[in-house]
């Protein structure tokens, strides 16, 4: 009999700027075990820590490893496993996916970190796995992850999704990019914090001094309100998804992100039928942070 009918666990490790998370997952997808390690920059020092985490979340079930997903910032090949440009790792380019295979003497699949975020976000939902599911994700940028018949969506060059550097507003702020007015300028973690640098995190204390009625804080929500409801109604209007999963850094804010970016949507469809009939905010759910979602997506990669 061959041996793999004995290898029934895959590792599923999320790579992010400041710490490397991983989980064990069995075949029935049980997280068996979990860790974490912070992460230090450059490729080989990201090998390093990957290895050692994997080693440690396996244990003694190692031997079992079917294979290993690995989420990652940047732009990823997923064909090849090959990264560029993970600037917040100072990775510039590196061939991950061959190098950890090397190490580990295992299959190893390498996606970005937003696409391996979305099908952890979807994976542990108990919905039904057909049809279209957009993972957002309000992290330091913005991005979506596409899911169709659960599979997630690449386009020819890995950037389906790439919604951030939009330029939505031509005379709004200057983008890293090189391009104005993108939307992740506004309705990013690294843009609310930049817009209201009086809070940490930033987009509550805007909300609560919103509420408050200070108004440099109403025109700020205003404009990062509008912007995020840019990117529902773009991400709807591109796929005309069954579920939005509203997730990233930003989606810790809870319940008054969904409620602010509901009622955006509310007041666009008083004046236009062709939304009201879209009934884009019941399709709109928090992603569920209490979990390591980009460590469970990365492990699903492997199924
Ligand atoms: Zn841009």
């Amino acid at each position: 009999m061959p041996t793999g009918f004995e290898r029934r666990y895959v590792v599923g490790v999320d790579i992010g700027g400041t710490k490397i998370e991983a989980v064990l997952l069995s075949d029935e997808g049980a997280v068996v075990s979990s860790g974490r390690l912070p992460a230090r920059q450059g490729g080989d020092q990201v090998v390093s820590d990957v290895e050692a985490l994997v080693r440690q979340v396996a244990g003694t079930l190692f031997s079992k490893l079917a294979m290993i997903g690995v989420g990652i910032p940047g732009q990823v090949n997923a064909q090849t496993g090959h990264v560029s440009n993970v600037v917040n790792l100072g990775i510039g380019e590196y061939d991950l996916g061959s190098v950890l295979q090397r190490r580990l003497g295992l299959p190893v699949r390498v996606e970005n970190d937003v696409n391996v975020a979305a099908l952890g976000a979807a994976g542990i939902a108990k919905a039904p796995k057909k049809g279209t599911t957009v993972f957002l994700n309000f992290g330091t940028g913005l991005a979506a992850g596409i899911i169709i018949d659960n599979r997630l969506q690449h386009g020819e060059s890995g950037a389906v999704g790439e919604i951030g550097h939009l330029p939505v507003d031509p005379n709004r702020f200057d983008c890293p990019c090189g391009q104005k007015g993108c939307l992740e300028t506004v309705c990013s973690g690294s843009a609310v914090s930049r817009l209201w640098p009086y809070d940490n995190p930033a987009l509550p204390g805007l909300i609560a001094a919103a509420q408050r009625g200070e108004r440099n804080a109403l025109e700020i929500l205003a404009k990062v309100t509008h912007a995020m409801g840019d990117a529902v109604q773009i991400v709807v209007q591109l796929t005309d998804p069954r579920r939005i999963i509203i997730g990233g850094g930003m989606a810790k804010t809870g319940r008054p992100l969904l409620d602010l970016i509901s009622r955006e949507i509310g007041t666009r469809e008083k004046h236009c039928a062709f939304l009201r009939n879209l009934d884009i905010a019941s399709r709109l759910e928090l992603a569920r942070l209490d979990e390591p979602l980009g460590a469970i997506g990365a492990a699903l990669l492997c199924r």
